[in-house]
Parts: structure tokens; C-alpha cells; sequence
């Protein structure tokens, strides 16, 4: 129970959140206060002292951290693949943090297993996986990561209890897919050498052609090809690889289908826009990040699979042959305990923040989202188009722009749009990204906050091409 000074000081704690929630960010406040690490080191009190601090002494720091951190609900926050949150689905985080349990078991979670239950079951069918199943982890990283033990283990039935004999694997994905893919082949034993990263075309969607030459280079080459990594929404470019005529290949060989959908996934929500997954039913397994597109609090993400039981016989620790007995059977029959199709033990109830907010948004709401995210990067392309400082890099296919200013005193066009980004994320009016592909650089302007206005992007674009102007001036 609190004591009456703790709730004084929940309190008051909670009147800073709210404070921060309902400032005008725009006439109030940069999206980053940019300080060196140096500089910022000096600014926050992080010494531990023997003796604790006073509470008032708590609440500086943490009206300090407010101030120092990158204000992701802020209009101008574009530079990642997450933005602002909803409030329903922040109090679905702030209801799992004051609750505090473990979905390892049914009995330490009874209401939040049934959730969680409910949301895999519905966005399985939303992906079109009829006898669905699914379970939530720590972000795209690990979704990729469970898909592929699942299949690892289904191709190599014995690599569970004997260990992984894995030299003439060969897995394939786009050279645009995410880093993850590497660092799963890492934890699972099947080496970074045998995923075999397959050209993509022009706007970074994979090459159908080339992976079918890929696979049966990797069949001369005396390999056993048996994953193929599609991406719909690639983190950079936000490219779709071509489900479809990918899943036909994957049929061809027997291999195993994974639809990395933890950027653009969130697109099925839209009847308008779900074409872009067109096949995304025929994949043996699916990544979905609510955390970016769905505006839910870090992390949300799930794992689904086309069948019952996969998971169970790729993460239970139990008795091997007891559970090889569950494929194809319903876990829910045997155990009501998600852990068991977990690699976590204890786990964040993450089910509550997405629950809550698709219950207040509805099916409806979440499609006037993602319609209205596509809008508003389509805004944005045009204004770029329309521009004569800037230019797109890579035709938009998705939320992401990928652009760059056009500097006419200098060929250095890298270099030059890096130093740009660096000097935007200091003046901290807009915060953008940079990347190159191919050797190119270009500035990255996400579009993840529907509620946002076009004024503020044209706020950006602005901001981009004042700095820009400045640093030629500077520079040359
Ligand atoms: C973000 C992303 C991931 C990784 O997801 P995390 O939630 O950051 O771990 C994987 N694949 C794609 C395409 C992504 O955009």
C-alpha cells in the first residue's frame, strides 16, 4: 500500500506526464534539445548516492529527462519507424506497468492470456491465416528471429535435441531486408554465410528472377535451400517484395515463407492498401509491429503463424517427445500457459495497449489511420516533386520519403545531405533521418502520426531546405 508521501509524489509525477502530454510542442518546444554526450552527462544527475534523494530531488530529474529527450509525440518527429502513440494505448501500457504481471503462466495472467488470446486469433485471420497462431515478443528483431527457429526446427527435426549441423543450409532475403535476419542466422546456428541476400530491383522490392536463380545456384552448390524472407515495407525504402509471386516459389521449392511485415504489415488494416500483401495467407508465418504503424507505445509486436503448434515445438524447453505429440493440436487443449510457446520467460503483458486501442478505434478506425498515413506521404512526395531544392531519391511506395537536397554547389551530394540531417537534429526543429542504399545517400522523413497536419510537413520540407541553403553557404 502507499504510504501518503508516495502518493503525493505519484501525484505530482503524473501531473508532469500530463503536463508533457498537453504542451503545444510546436510554440513550445524543439523536438530535441541536442546536447553532446559530454554536455549531457553534466546536465543529468545520475549519481547513486549512499543516502536517497528527497522526492522534490526526483521530480527535477525527471523534468530534466523530459527535457533532454527526443519527443517522439512531437508533429515534427519523422526520423524513425515509430512516432506518437494513441492515449487508449498508452493506458494500456500504464495499465500493464501498474498491474505488473508475466504472461509465462495462465494463473499469474488469467485476463491478459485471454487477451492476448483474442488479438493473435484476430490478427491471424486478418493476415488470412484461418487455424492461426501467434504470440507477442520484444519487437520485429525477435519475430524474425521465433520464424525462423520455427522453420530451422521444422526442416531439421532433430536440430532441437542434437544441435545444428548447418554448413549446407541457405536461407534467402532481400539485400533490403532487415539486419535481424543476420543476427538471427547468428543465435541460430546457421551462419551468416548461408542467408543469401537477393538483389532487389530498382525500388528495392525483390527480384523474383533472382531469387529463383539464387535458389537454384544454391541446389547446384550441393545446399539445402529452406526459407524465404519476404519484406512488406522495407525499413529503408518501404519497398513490398512481391508476395505472391514470391509464395509461388516458395510452393516450387518446398521452402519455408516468412512475410516480414513488422514495418507495413499494419497496411492489411486498409481495404485500400492491403493489395500491397496480396498473398500474405499463402506465408507459413508473419511479422507485425504494432509499435510503428498501429501508434502503440514501444514494444508490440507478435509472431503468427499459419499453424497451430509450431511455436509450441520450436520454443517449449519440455520433454521433446511429449511435445512433439502437441503439432497439429491445439495448444489451447493442453495448457492455457503462454510461456510454453515463448522464448521469454517473463514477459510484458504488451496485448493490453494494442487491445484497448482497437477496441476504441474499431476496425473502421484503424483503416481511416492507414489511409490517412498513405495521404499525407503522398502530400509529401508532391511537395518534394514540386520543389525545386529537393528531389525524391526513391519513388515513394509507402510512408517513407527518401529524399535529398539538391545542392547545385557541390557534386558531394552525400556527404553534403548528411551534414544537413546532422544540422537539422541539432537546431532541433524537425527531426529527419539519414540512410544510403546503393551507395546514395538521402534524407528519410517518416510519416507515422496521423494526426498531424500537412502544414507540418510543409514546416519540414522548410526546414530542410532553409538549412540546406545555409549550410551551402557555409560550406561553399
Ligand atoms: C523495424 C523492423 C524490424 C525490427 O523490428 P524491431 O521491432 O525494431 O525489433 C524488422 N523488419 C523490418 C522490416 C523493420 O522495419
Amino acid at each position: 500500500m502507499m504510504t501518503s508521501k508516495e502518493h503525493e509524489l505519484l501525484r505530482d509525477f503524473l501531473d508532469l506526464m500530463l503536463n508533457y502530454l498537453q504542451e503545444n510542442p510546436l510554440e513550445e518546444n524543439k523536438v530535441l534539445n541536442y546536447q553532446d554526450y559530454q554536455s549531457l552527462e553534466k546536465a543529468l544527475d545520475t549519481e547513486i548516492g549512499q543516502q536517497g534523494v528527497s522526492e522534490k530531488a526526483l521530480l527535477l530529474n525527471i523534468q530534466s529527462y523530459l527535457q533532454n529527450c527526443v519527443r517522439t509525440i512531437h508533429p515534427q518527429f519523422f526520423g524513425k519507424s515509430y512516432a506518437a502513440y494513441s492515449i487508449p494505448s498508452l493506458m494500456g501500457e500504464i495499465l500493464a506497468a501498474v498491474t505488473n504481471t508475466s504472461m509465462a503462466t495462465y494463473v499469474g495472467t488469467p485476463a491478459a492470456t485471454v487477451i492476448e488470446n483474442a488479438l493473435i486469433q484476430k490478427m491471424a485471420q486478418i493476415v488470412g491465416f484461418k487455424q492461426g497462431d501467434g504470440i507477442f515478443l520484444t519487437g520485429g528483431t525477435q519475430a524474425n528471429l521465433t520464424a525462423l527457429l520455427c522453420a530451422r526446427n521444422q526442416f531439421l527435426p532433430e536440430a532441437k535435441k542434437k544441435g545444428v549441423n548447418a554448413s549446407n543450409l541457405a536461407l534467402f532475403v532481400s539485400d533490403q531486408a532487415h539486419y535481424s535476419f543476420i543476427s538471427a542466422v547468428n543465435v541460430l546456428g546457421i551462419g551468416v554465410n548461408n542467408l543469401i541476400r537477393v538483389q532487389s530491383d530498382a525500388q528495392g522490392r525483390m527480384d523474383v528472377q533472382a531469387l529463383e536463380n539464387a535458389i537454384e545456384l544454391s541446389i547446384k552448390a550441393g545446399k539445402r535451400p529452406f526459407f524465404i524472407g519476404a519484406t512488406a515495407g522495407t525499413t529503408v525504402l518501404g519497398a513490398f517484395d512481391p508476395i505472391a509471386q514470391i509464395a509461388a516459389i516458395a510452393a516450387k521449392y518446398q521452402l519455408w515463407l516468412h512475410i516480414d511485415g513488422a514495418y507495413c504489415g499494419s497496411f492489411l488494416l486498409s481495404k485500400r492498401y492491403k493489395y500491397l500483401l496480396q498473398g500474405c495467407e499463402l506465408a507459413d508465418s508473419f511479422s507485425w509491429d504494432a509499435h510503428k504503424l498501429m501508434g502503440v507505445p514501444l514494444p508490440c509486436s507478435v509472431i503468427l503463424t499459419k499453424n497451430k503448434g509450431v511455436l509450441y515445438e520450436g520454443c517449449t524447453t519440455g520433454d521433446i517427445s511429449k511435445a512433439s505429440s502437441y503439432v497439429f493440436h491445439n495448444l489451447g487443449e493442453a495448457s492455457c500457459d503462454l510461456g510454453e510457446k515463448s522464448l521469454q520467460c517473463t514477459r510484458k503483458v504488451d496485448a493490453l495497449k494494442l487491445w484497448l486501442a482497437f477496441q476504441y478505434y474499431g476496425d473502421l478506425g484503424y483503416e481511416n489511420r492507414m489511409n490517412r498515413l498513405w495521404e499525407l506521404a503522398q502530400y509529401a512526395a508532391d511537395k518534394i516533386n514540386a520543389s525545386s531544392a529537393l528531389e525524391l531519391v526513391y519513388p515513394r511506395q509507402s510512408v517513407n520519403l527518401c529524399f535529398r537536397y539538391r545542392s547545385q554547389k557541390t557534386a558531394n551530394l552525400n556527404p553534403f545531405n548528411r551534414d544537413l540531417k546532422e544540422r537539422l537534429i541539432r537546431q532541433g526543429n524537425t527531426f529527419l533521418n539519414y540512410s544510403t542504399v546503393n551507395g546514395v545517400g538521402f534524407l528519410r522523413m517518416n510519416i507515422l502520426n496521423p494526426d498531424i497536419h500537412e502544414t507540418e510537413i510543409d514546416y519540414a520540407l522548410e526546414q530542410v531546405t532553409t538549412v540546406g541553403l545555409a549550410l551551402e553557404n557555409d560550406l561553399y
